[in-house]
C-alpha cells in the first residue's frame, strides 16, 4: 500500500488531509496526517485565544474524530528527521507530563509527503525577545498569554492605586493590531463582570512597529483606517521604531528609548521550523522554508511537496506568496487537485495564488479591509457589518472543507447558544 504522508495539520494540511481521505477511502492509498498536538485550531483565531474571547477547549478539533469521519489515518508525533533514501520520517519519542515514555521514536514511510508545518514567531535574534517575549505562535503560548493577562488584571482589581498595565507589541501587522483591541475587549468585559477598577483607561498597550506605517503588507487607506481606529481605543502607536532588545520590564529602542512593559509580545516576523534548513539535502531559503516549484514540489526531491507558511513559492510575477491562511488554503486545493489528476494519468497544474483581500478584525469594534476580485474589478475598501461577515467567511471557508455543509451550520448555531449561556471571555 502507497502511503501519502502529510506532516502538519493546520490550515493547509488538515484540509488537505481531509479532501485525500475522502478520495483515497476506497483505494489502496493510505492517507496518514502526522501532527504533534492532538487538536486542531485555526491559527489566525489565536490572538482571540490570548485575549479570552475565544476557548480553545472547546473550540478544538480532535484529529482523531475527524480522521476516522474522513478515511484517513491520524498519527501524533513531532516530526524529528527525514530520509529520502529509505522514503521515511522520523517522528521523536512521545512523551507524558512527567517525561515518562508513552511511544518510542517510530518511522513512517511514504510514497508522496507533504510538508505543511507553518510557522514559528521571527525575533531576528534580538536580544532577550525569547527569554522576555510571549510569541502567539501555538495554543499553548496563547492560553499562558490569557492567563497572565487575567492574573495582572487581578493585581489591578485588588490594589487602591491607578496604576496601568503596560503592555508592548512589537509588530504592526494583521496579529498586533488585531491583539492590541481584543485587549481593550478584555479590560471592558473584565469591567462588565465586576472587576470595577478595570477598564481601558488603566491599560496601557504600545504599538511598535520598525517601519513608517502599521499594516505594511496591506493597503495604505486600511492602515490609515485601523490607526485612527486604535487611536481611538487609547493605544500608543510608535512608528519607525525598532527594537534593540527586551528585558523583563521593558524594550529598549534603536533609537534609545525605553518602553515599559508588565507583558511584551512578539508579533514582528515569521520563520519556517530550523530543522527544515538543509533537510536531508532539500532546498531552503533564508527563512528556512522549503523551496518548491510552481506544482509545490520539492526542487530537489519531487516526491516531497511543501505547502503554507513552510513553503517558499514565488509567483510568476516574482513576487513570494505570502504566508497567509489563503494562501494555505489554495494550496491545499492546489495540491489534492494535483494529486487527483495524476491519478488519471494527467500532468500537474502549476499553483496561482489569488489574492482575495485582507481584512482586519478590531475585535466587535469595528472590521476593515479590502476585497479583491473579478467582481469588484480590482481592490475595493469595505468596513463595518459587511467586511465583519467576510472576515468569518474565510474561517467558514476552513470549516466547510474540514466538517462539511450540515455540520457547518450546526457550528455556526452551537455558536450563537454558546454565546448566550457562556460568559463572553474566557475568566479562567
Ligand atoms: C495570531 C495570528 C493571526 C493571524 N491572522 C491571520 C488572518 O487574519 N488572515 C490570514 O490569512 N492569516 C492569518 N494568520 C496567518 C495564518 O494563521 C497562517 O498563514 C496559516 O495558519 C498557515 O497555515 P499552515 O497550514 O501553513 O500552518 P499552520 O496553520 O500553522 O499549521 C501547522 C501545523 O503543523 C503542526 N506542527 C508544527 N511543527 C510540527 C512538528 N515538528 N511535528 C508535527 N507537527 C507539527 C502544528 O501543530 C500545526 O497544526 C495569522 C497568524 C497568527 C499567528
Amino acid at each position: 500500500m502507497s502511503n501519502i504522508v502529510i506532516v502538519g495539520g493546520g490550515a493547509g494540511g488538515l484540509e488537505l488531509a481531509v479532501k485525500l481521505g475522502r478520495f483515497c477511502r476506497k483505494s489502496s492509498v493510505k492517507v496518514v496526517l502526522i501532527d504533534k498536538n492532538r487538536t486542531h485550531i485555526w491559527k489566525p483565531l489565536l490572538h482571540e485565544v490570548a485575549a479570552g474571547s475565544l476557548d480553545a477547549d472547546i473550540d478544538g478539533v480532535d484529529y482523531l474524530a475527524i480522521s476516522q469521519k474522513n478515511g484517513f489515518h491520524f498519527q501524533l508525533g513531532e516530526f524529528r528527521n527525514l530520509d529520502r533514501a529509505a522514503k521515511t520520517v522520523t517522528l521523536a519519542p512521545l512523551l507524558d507530563a512527567k517525561g515518562d515514555m508513552v511511544l518510542d521514536e517510530r518511522s513512517v514511510s511514504y510514497a508522496k509527503l507533504i510538508f505543511a508545518l507553518g510557522s514559528v514567531t521571527n525575533d531576528f535574534g534580538t536580544s532577550g525577545a525569547g527569554e522576555h517575549c510571549i510569541f502567539l505562535d501555538s495554543v499553548k503560548s496563547a492560553q499562558s498569554f490569557h492567563v497572565q493577562l487575567l492574573n495582572e488584571f487581578l493585581k489591578l482589581e485588588s490594589n487602591d492605586n491607578t496604576q496601568q498595565l503596560d503592555i508592548a507589541i512589537v509588530g504592526a501587522g494583521a496579529t498586533g493590531v488585531e491583539l492590541s483591541a481584543e485587549l481593550f475587549k478584555t479590560a471592558e468585559l473584565l469591567n462588565a463582570y465586576g472587576y470595577n477598577k478595570v477598564s481601558s483607561s488603566r491599560l496601557n498597550v504600545t504599538l511598535i512597529e520598525a517601519g513608517p506605517r502599521l499594516l505594511p503588507a496591506l493597503p495604505d487607506r486600511i492602515a490609515q483606517n485601523v490607526a485612527s481606529e486604535l487611536r481611538e481605543l487609547g493605544v500608543n502607536i510608535m512608528l519607525d521604531t525598532a527594537v534593540s532588545g527586551v528585558e523583563k520590564g521593558g524594550l529598549k529602542t534603536k533609537q534609545g528609548a525605553f518602553i515599559p512593559s508588565t507583558m511584551s509580545v512578539w508579533a514582528a516576523g515569521i520563520k519556517a521550523p530550523a530543522f527544515l534548513a538543509n533537510l536531508d539535502g532539500l532546498e531552503s531559503n533564508k527563512i528556512n522554508q522549503l523551496v518548491v516549484t510552481d506544482t509545490l514540489q520539492c526542487t530537489k526531491d519531487d516526491a516531497i511537496y511543501a505547502i503554507g507558511d513552510c513553503a517558499h513559492c514565488v509567483m510568476p510575477n516574482g513576487d513570494k506568496v505570502p504566508p497567509r491562511a489563503q494562501s494555505a488554503h489554495q494550496m491545499a486545493s492546489c495540491l489534492f487537485d494535483n494529486i487527483k489528476r495524476e491519478s488519471k494519468g494527467k500532468s500537474p497544474k502549476a499553483y496561482r495564488y489569488v489574492d482575495y483581500g485582507s481584512l482586519v478584525s478590531l475585535s466587535s469594534y469595528s472590521t476593515i479591509g479590502s476585497l479583491m476580485g473579478n467582481l469588484t474589478r480590482g481592490s475595493v475598501f469595505i468596513e463595518g457589518r459587511l467586511a465583519r461577515i467576510v472576515y468569518i467567511s474565510l474561517y467558514r471557508m476552513h470549516q466547510l472543507v474540514i466538517f462539511g455543509k450540515l455540520k457547518t451550520l450546526l457550528f455556526m448555531i452551537a455558536n450563537r447558544i454558546n454565546r448566550r449561556i457562556r460568559p463572553n471571555l474566557k475568566l479562567h
